[in-house]
Parts: C-alpha cells; structure tokens; sequence
C-alpha cells in the first residue's frame, strides 16, 4: 500500500518505527520509516485529503467510514482497506481496527455540518461522542498502537475577538461544539489511562475539493458552477480562517511526525480570517467577473459569531509547518473542480 514492491533483494526485515538506523536502500528506508495508519471518517472532505497526502509519504493508509456523508470513491485505497463500518458500533469498530492493527490512529469520523447538529442533537451526540469512545477503546485494545489524532474543532472556543490560542477558555456555543468538546476530554482521559500519546486538532474553516456538506465556499463554488452571477447567502460580514485541505492535511502530517508523547492540543488554521463578502471577492477575482449578493433569510443563522481566527503559533513553533495555500489560489483550483456534491 503505497509503496513499490522492493525488487532490490529479500526483506531486510528492518523493525518499523522511527528508531530504526535509515537502511540506504530507498524502499527499505521507506518500509522502516512508514506507518500503518487507519483513518476513520476518510472518506469524507478532509479525510480524503489527508488519507491521500498520508499515502503519498509512503505509509500504508486503511480508511474505516460508514459512507454516510462520505463517498467511496474519494477514499483513496484500494477495497482491501477500506472498511464500512459505523463507529457507533462498538464490536465493529474494534474488530476493524484488529485487523488492521496500526501504528497511528487518526479520527475524524463524526457529523459536523452545524445545522445538521442542531436538527439531530441526539444522532450527533451518538456519533460524535459514543463514537469516539469506541474509536479510543478499540486503540486502547489494539496491541501497537503508537499514537492517536483527534479531530476537534473551533467551535470548542466561545464568541471573542482576535486570534484564539489553545490556553484560551473554552465555550462552546451549540450541540456540535460541546460533542467536540467531550472528544477533547475523552482523548486526555485516554492518554492518562493508556499512556499513548494522543494529539487533538482544533480545525479552523477548511476549504478545498471534495466538500461533503453545504458550508460556504462550496455553496459559492457550487453556485457559481451552475451559472449564478446573483448569490443567495446567509449573514456577509462574519469572517472565518480559511485553511485548504492540502495546508491541513500537511499540518496533520507534521504533528503526527513531530514525536508528541504526553496529551496536547494545537489549533490548525491558516492564522488569515476573510469575511464572506472578501471571500466572494476572491470567486470575482479569479471569474474575472462581477458577482452580485442577496442575503437569504433562511440562510441567516440565529447565533452567529462574528470573528473566528487561529492562533498558529504553536503548531509552527513544533512543527515549521507553514501554510502554502492562499484564498485566491484555493478558489481557482474550486473553479477547475467539479461541483460538489452534497448528501
Ligand atoms: P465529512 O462529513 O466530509 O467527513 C466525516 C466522515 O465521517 C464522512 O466520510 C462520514 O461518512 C464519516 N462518518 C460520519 N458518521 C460516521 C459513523 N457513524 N461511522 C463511521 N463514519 C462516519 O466532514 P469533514 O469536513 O471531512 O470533517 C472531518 C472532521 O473534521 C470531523 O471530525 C469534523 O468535526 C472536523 N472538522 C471539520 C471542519 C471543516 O471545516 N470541514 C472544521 C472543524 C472540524
């Protein structure tokens, strides 16, 4: 799985792990260096993304996901190691994982479309929560698990100004931040229990191919794609972090490199916060033509934030990541891309 067989003699039968002396034969190397790594949700958005940069660096990639806003054919595996499984299903997911038996767990399953929560409170709390348990479990009960990566999100924080770093006070303000809240909680109380280091992701804003769910730049793209040069979207002055997929997933890698040992949270964002008429902006930058806005009532959400932006500093300071992907840049591949296609 993503490696070429070795065709430079038998096996070295090099011990996988970091500690192990670089071989100086390439493949060897890339087999002492490489991880089995399963990753829940990678079917989905940013899991189709990562699973694919995870799979060019070499390691062997296996995807568990119910396909419930993900879609087959965005997970890039091969069936072998491909799982449909619900992690609502305790047995399921712990016979998966089994039979994978990888070195890193990496968990984004859940649903996190925030008017979907609102509409299935309880569906989301199953998911979200009992799923994650059962994930962390079934790690707790995999002999070789090294590490594990949680998605949590920004909405973890309360409504603030300026940029948000990982020691500011949590309040999360609806049902999905609160279920990514306990998902932060249950990571720690699994590392202190198990003593495998366990890393949770604070996603900001993500944009790139592939959207599951209707959130803005998608619901631009996808209207603009159609033809729309009048655009019907919610409040146009609330602005996000904006990061690509491509800048999150190389962020994913690098923590997942960086030899955490202990329970550690990092924000990941590209630490730029656009307004949704900037963002608009940048869609007539790249059309090079004009778009006009109606505000859509049904689109205006009740409770909306005006600021949401990523301190990233300690994500670069462990790491030297740093982001490639601007917003213009990150439109223009939207403009190349199909329409997305939602559930
Ligand atoms: P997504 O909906 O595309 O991906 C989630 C994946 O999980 C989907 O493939 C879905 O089929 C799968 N899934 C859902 N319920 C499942 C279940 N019960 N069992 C197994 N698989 C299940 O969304 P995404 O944007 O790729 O989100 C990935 C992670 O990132 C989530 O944990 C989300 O909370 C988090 N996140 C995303 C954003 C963002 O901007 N997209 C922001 C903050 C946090």
């Amino acid at each position: 799985m993503g490696l070429p067989a070795c065709t430079n003699g038998p096996p070295c039968g090099k011990a996988r792990g970091w500690s192990a002396p670089p071989p100086t034969c390439p493949i060897a190397y890339l087999r002492a260096v490489a991880k089995r790594i399963l990753i829940t949700g990678g079917a989905g958005f940013i899991g189709s993304a990562v699973s694919a940069y995870l799979v060019a660096q070499g390691h062997e990639v296996g995807i568990l996901d119910n396909l419930s806003f993900g879609r087959r054919e965005l997970a890039p595996v091969p069936d072998g190691r491909f799982m449909q499984v619900d992690i609502r299903d305790a047995a399921g997911t712990r016979a998966a994982m089994g039979d994978m038996s990888p070195h890193w767990v990496v968990h984004l399953a859940a649903v996190h479309f925030i008017p979907y929560c609102n509409q299935h409170p309880t569906e989301a709390a199953d998911i979200n929560i009992n799923g994650t348990i059962h994930v962390l479990d079934a790690a707790a009960a995999t002999p070789g698990v090294e590490q594990v990566f949680v998605a949590s999100t920004a909405a973890v924080y309360p409504i603030a100004e300026g940029a948000l770093g990982e020691s500011h006070p949590t309040g999360p303000l609806d049902i999905y931040g609160t279920t990514k809240l306990a998902c932060e909680r249950i990571a720690q109380a699994f590392h202190g229990t198990t003593g495998i280091p366990a890393v949770v992701g604070r996603f900001f804003n993500a944009f790139g191919p592939n959207e599951t769910n209707p959130h803005l730049i998608p619901e631009i793209q996808r209207q603009v794609l159609a033809g729309a040069r009048n655009l019907r979207l919610g409040n146009l002055d609330p602005k996000r972090d904006f990061i690509h997929t491509e800048d999150m997933a190389r962020a994913m890698a690098a923590l997942l490199e960086a030899g955490i040992t202990g329970y550690e949270v990092f924000n990941i964002g590209r630490g730029i916060e656009y307004s949704v008429r900037e963002v608009v902006e940048a869609f007539e930058r790249q059309l090079g033509e004009s778009l006009s806005i109606e505000v859509d009532p049904a689109r205006v959400r009740k409770v909306e934030r005006m600021h949401l932006l990523a301190d990233v500093s300690k994500l670069k300071a462990r790491t030297g990541w740093v982001p490639r992907r601007d917003i213009d840049e990150g439109v223009a591949t939207l403009l190349q891309s199909d329409r997305p296609v939602f559930r």
